[in-house]
């Protein structure tokens, strides 16, 4: 097993702008955040959003979250896909005619 202070004391703090919720990095903006990814998330990992132009392009794990320390699962790497999908709902749906017979969900 890895050696956590080990861990800690090789990140590189200023890199990763400890203390800071948005900056600057090229093209990106980062933004510090913390992410529930359906389905079924109830962890809140730590995450650094990169945005161009607006558009959510990457995400990486934040290294200085104590709770992920830099990791995501599967959800979470697939994030900018998920959002950036051209068959994502992205508002409410309403249903146009008669609610078909013998459909049990809600109106
Ligand atoms: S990385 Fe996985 S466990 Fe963590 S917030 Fe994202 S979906 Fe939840």
């Amino acid at each position: 097993m890895a050696d956590y202070k080990e861990f800690l004391d090789s990140i590189n703090r200023k890199l990763y702008h400890e203390g800071e919720w948005r900056w600057q990095e090229g093209e990106y903006t980062v933004t510090r955040s913390h992410q529930y990814t359906a389905p079924g998330c109830h962890n809140s990992c730590g995450i650094l959003l990169y945005t161009k132009d607006g558009k959510l392009e990457k995400v990486e794990g934040d290294p200085l979250n104590p709770f992920n320390n830099g990791k995501l699962c599967m959800r979470c790497q697939n994030l900018a896909e998920a959002v950036n999908h051209p068959d994502r709902l992205k508002y409410p749906m309403k249903r146009v005619g008669e609610k078909p017979k013998g459909l049990k969900t809600w109106d």
